[in-house]
């Protein structure tokens, strides 16, 4: 069966989902099928998450606030994205909605707010960008939903790394060291891309990623790129050079 053709509505649940089981929705999803979408009793859907993949489903009891559905068959195994994360500085909110929803159509992993110096926004809504981020996913047929972790700031984030994973600084004073070549190299690794704020990184948090082993700065080529252009780009050659576009590899 092509799931494609079937069910419009996809929504993101933690249920367990497995063949004939019922499942309660959380009431802004009831809201949202039976209020806004105006979904009653048989209507079809499709329910997923990152451990069941996707089900079709039917709902059972069409209520304002509780809505109940039952699970059918399977229809899409568990895809978990390729091991990435994309590390962000927050921009202005239109900017960074589109950089959340870019990210998790492109294919991240997990989603982390950096405070820089330069950072314009200090007061991160990661609820919002959690609700984003799983609105996307819902949208372009993943069946897991990015992870998406509370503002840290950059040196603590520098601090706590966990060493196996490179970390892409992506710097537009690098004309030389070419992203695409750095990504090919480490396909397989698990890796992270760090993007920053619009009015770039300071001297000193240069020269502190400068002095880390599992830092690579790479660069976007020769032009500067606003940082919501540089995040959508840096994903797209990641996925393309070591992620799961190329499905025959
Ligand atoms: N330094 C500039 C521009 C910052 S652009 C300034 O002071 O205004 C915002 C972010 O986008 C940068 O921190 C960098 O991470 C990324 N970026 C922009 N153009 C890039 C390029 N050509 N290569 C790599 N990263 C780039």
């Amino acid at each position: 069966m092509n799931p494609r053709s079937k069910n419009k509505i996809r929504l993101y649940v933690d249920a367990v989902l497995t063949p004939d089981a019922v499942i309660e929705l959380e009431p802004a999803d009831s809201h949202y099928l039976c209020n806004v979408m105006r979904l009653s009793q048989g209507a079809a859907l499709s329910c997923f998450n990152a451990a069941c993949g996707e089900y079709d489903c039917r709902i059972l009891e069409a209520g304002k606030k509780h809505c109940r559905v039952s699970v059918l068959a399977q229809i899409r195994k568990p895809m978990p994205a390729p091991d990435v994360w994309l590390l962000f500085a927050p921009l202005k909110k239109d900017k960074t909605d589109f950089v959340i929803e870019k990210a998790v159509e492109l294919g991240v992993r997990e989603i982390v707010p950096v405070i820089t110096r330069n950072t314009i926004s200090e007061k991160v809504k990661v609820e919002r960008f959690a609700a984003q981020a799983k609105e996307a996913a819902e949208q372009c047929e993943r069946t897991d939903v990015p992870v998406v972790h509370d503002a840290v700031r950059l040196e603590k984030l520098l601090r706590e790394w966990p060493q196996e994973r490179v970390l892409f600084f992506l710097d537009e004073t690098l004309n030389a060291a070419d992203c695409l070549p750095a990504f090919q190299a480490c396909k397989g690794s698990p890796a992270a891309l760090l993007v920053g704020p619009e009015g770039g990184f300071s001297p000193e948090e240069r020269a502190l990623l400068g002095s880390l082993t599992f830092v690579r700065g790479v660069a976007l080529g020769p032009r500067i790129l606003r940082a919501e252009t540089a995040a959508c780009a840096a994903l797209a050659v990641w996925q393309a050079a070591a992620g799961d576009w190329n499905k025959g590899e």
